[in-house]
Formats: C-alpha cells, structure tokens, sequence
C-alpha cells in the first residue's frame, strides 16, 4: 500500500515540477508514507525524521508525513494541527493519502482548505507515477469497516470506498501495454470490493457476493503474458464464487494470504474477527481442493490481551493442521485509540510474547523447508525482481510466492525465466536456468509443480 501511496505523491509532485533524487543531501523534500501496523513500523519513522533535522539546518528541507500514522491534513501554520506537527517541530507537513492531489498547496504553506477525507475519490484518480516497470501495486478500495480491536486502519483511512471498476480496468491494461508484468491488487479488505459505496460504484450492485470475482474474471480477460496477486482478502468476505474464480483464472497467481490472526476462537472473538477456525479451514480445504498446489500464506498476533498459554497452543496447533507456506507473525503491540488499547489489557509480558514469536518461527521453518522440499527437480517460472552483479545471480518469484535465486545469464528484473530447482532452504530456493526450453511461456497454477516438463505445452 505504501508503494502504491508513494507512486501517486511522485505523480503529483512530478506534475508541480519536482525532480526525485536519490541523495538525501541534494533533496529540499522529504516525504514520509507511514505504516502504523506496529509500534515498531512508526518509531522507524520518528528515528529517520531525528536524524534528518542535521540536514534540515543546512538545507532547508521540508518535511513532510503522510500514511497511516496521519489523521489531520494539516501544516505547522493550520489552525487544527495533526497532533504529530505539534510533537514535532522539524515536521513541516501532514497530509491523510486521500488528500494527495493537496500536496502543492500544502507547499506552498497555504493549507487551510477542506480535506477529501469523507470523499477519497480524487486519490484513486491520480495517474501514478511507477516506481518499476515491471510490477506495479493498484489499489482497488481503500478503508475499512471490520474495526478489529487492535488495528488502526479503520481510523487511519477511514471507512470502505470502492474504485470504479472500469478505472481499474483501464489502469490494468494500460500497465499490461507498457510491458508490466505483476500487479498486484490492493485494498484492507480486496474481496470486500464493490459491496460498499454503490453511490460511487455504480457499476457495481451492492451485497453481490461475487463482485470481487467478477474483478478478477475482467482482468484476466485482458490480453497479454501478466501475474495478478492481490491482498490482503478477508476470511469472512471470501465467497464460494472468489474462491472459484481465484483457483480457475490462469492470471491469478496459485498463492493466496489468509490472515488467520489467531488459531483460538475466543481470541478471534476478542479481536473482533468475526470467523472461527473451524471456518477458516473449511475455506483452506475448498481452495486446496480446487487448486492442490496453491500456496497458503497467513497474518498471525501473539501476545494478544489474555492470551492464555492454552489459547496459544490453539494457534499452534492450527499450524499444524492447516500448514502454512509462509507466515507473518507479529507480537501483540498497542495502538492508541484501538477499542483493545481502550477496553483491553495488554497483559502478556514482551518476553513471553518473543517466546511465543519464537516457538511459531521454529515450527513455520520446518513446515516451510518441507514445502520447499516438494519443489526440488521441478521445473519452474519465476519473474526475476532481483539481479546482483556482484554475485552473479538473479532471484525471483514463482507464481506460489516461493523465492528462487539462479545464476545471473543475461537475467533482468522483469524477465520470466524457466528454473530446474536444485536446492530447498527454509526460505529460499535455488535453481539452474532451463535456457533450452526457448521463450518464458505462461502460467499454469495447477502445473506450476509436478509436471516438471509439461510446460512446453503451456501457450505463450
Ligand atoms: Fe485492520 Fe481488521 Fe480492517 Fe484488516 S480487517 S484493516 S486488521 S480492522
């Protein structure tokens, strides 16, 4: 989300004659696009504005912040200032995303206009500036109206709002013509696309299950060789139609996030996550048996308020049955003004939280090196993101998400290349390039492991 803000504040200010550098001492703007997820993510940002006051002394740089951690449009000389301007003096500026088109007024010190925070649909409308020409982040709703009680998004970007479908579309094909290759789709709830904001939407007929699906069916029938990914669904909003749609259509990638949070239904119920497990796994049997190989990927809290050792075992054990590629796992960290920070304790020691971090760590490694394991002598695509002259090699994502380094060739980020894997870590994969097979070819989820050289078959 935070590639996808910063692609449209370079559009804007692109547009207003700013020049981007990539060398801090020749900057006179620094802007901030924030993530207030954790703790940590905002004391990173409040360590990096410490350390550029030096440079403001001698340069004059303006600072400026927007994201997740802003609530108020606002400058040093508003008459209602976002608290984070009164806590920091060296910050010149504070804009919510929605307000992005704003920035050259805010430039130029004169902000005292209304901010478009009931009415985020001029930020969809700015044409973005990519930071890459391969892969590029869209979003296709911004907002949320789950109010899980530890989480600040609600608050931070304000309720549910839908982009226009055909905005989506032309944005998509565009990318798609100008030689992109992975886009991923983005929103706090991606399958809760369409069911809010039918004022705005009006393509798009509200509590129909299946308009995230009728999303993804449109864009896969644009023409050309491209990875879809998308995140981050819901549990409670994925229908029996997106779960199709998403293990059928060829552009999807065979990989989908699933934040679980926790594997305990009392805790779920404490965070306000409106499922339980025994949902959640139906959900992962219905996509595993639609489409066997596809990657499952989770978001998981420990250390949550009163989460007892018992309640912790729950989400142990929940990694166990359900075997996840990959997790996020996150300890429990208070954001002020949550309905937890307000009405919860947070009760579970920093060190029993690292404990249970670890524990989970440990078991996911294993879980991950085995599912890697499945890979070896299997040939693969992967779109390489990553060179390194140094080395000589080129990394890469499959479809499943799995990451894959090969030697280098004559490899550059946004090629598709042909892998035979060779090596399975915990993390990682390694491979030698199947140069002889010719042209990268298509995607094909179902096939993408086990059918080692039946890709030739694939249309290009
Ligand atoms: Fe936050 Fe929950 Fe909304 Fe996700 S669904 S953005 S965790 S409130």
């Amino acid at each position: 989300m935070s590639y996808s803000d910063a692609d449209r504040i370079r559009a804007v200010l692109q547009n207003a004659k700013h020049k981007e550098t990539g060398d801090l001492n020749k900057a006179d703007l620094v802007i901030f696009v924030t993530c207030s997820v954790k703790q940590q993510a905002e004391d990173k940002v409040i360590g990096h504005l410490r350390d550029l006051v030096k440079i403001k002394k001698k340069q004059g740089l303006q600072i400026g912040l927007t994201g997740c951690m802003a609530r108020n449009t606002s400058n040093q000389e508003s008459k209602k200032k976002d608290k984070l301007l009164k806590k920091y003096k060296d910050l010149d500026f504070v804009f919510r995303i929605e307000d992005t088109e704003k920035l050259p007024t805010l430039l130029e010190n004169e902000f005292e206009t209304k901010s478009n925070k009931q009415n985020p649909i001029s930020y969809f409308e700015i044409k973005p500036s990519y930071q890459e020409s391969f892969r590029a982040f869209i979003p296709i709703m911004n907002g949320c109206n789950k109010f899980c009680t530890y989480c600040i998004v609600p608050y931070a970007r304000g309720r549910e709002i839908s982009r226009k479908m055909s905005y989506i579309i032309n944005e998509v094909k565009q990318l798609i013509k100008n030689g992109c290759k992975e886009i991923t789709l983005l929103g706090q709830n991606v399958n809760s696309y369409g069911r809010t904001n039918d004022v705005y939407n009006e393509q798009i007929q509200k509590n129909e299950q299946e308009d995230f699906a009728r999303l993804l069916t449109e864009l896969d029938s644009i023409p050309g060789k491209f990875r879809l990914r998308f995140t981050s669904p819901h549990p409670q909003d994925m229908s029996n139609e997106a779960i199709k749609t998403i293990c059928s259509l060829d552009s999807i990638c065979n990989h989908v996030h699933l934040p679980l949070q926790s594997g305990d239904d009392e805790i779920l119920k404490a965070m306000n996550r409106s499922y339980d497990l025994k949902k959640f796994k139906s959900m992962v049997r219905k996509f595993r048996k639609l489409s066997p190989n596809i990657a499952i990927s989770t978001d998981i809290i420990v250390g949550f308020c009163g989460e007892t050792e018992e309640q912790f075992q729950n989400t142990v054990q929940s990694f166990h049955d359900l075997k996840f590629d990959l997790a996020y796992i996150s300890q429990y960290s208070q954001r002020t003004g949550t309905y937890a920070s307000k009405n919860l304790e947070d009760n579970i020691s920093n060190k029993e939280k690292k404990n249970r971090f670890h524990i989970l760590n440990n078991l996911l490694r294993k879980i991950s090196l085995t599912k890697n394991q499945t890979y070896l002598n299997q040939k693969v695509e992967i779109l390489v993101d990553t060179i390194d002259k140094k080395s000589k090699t080129a990394t890469g994502k499959t479809s499943s998400y799995k990451t894959i380094q090969v030697p280098l060739g004559d490899l550059k980020p946004g090629d598709f290349a042909k892998v035979f894997v060779t090596t399975a870590k915990e993390w990682i994969l390694y491979g030698e390039l199947v140069s002889e097979m010719g042209k990268p070819r298509g995607i094909r989820k179902e096939k993408e492991v086990g059918e080692k050289l039946k890709h030739d078959r694939i249309k290009a």
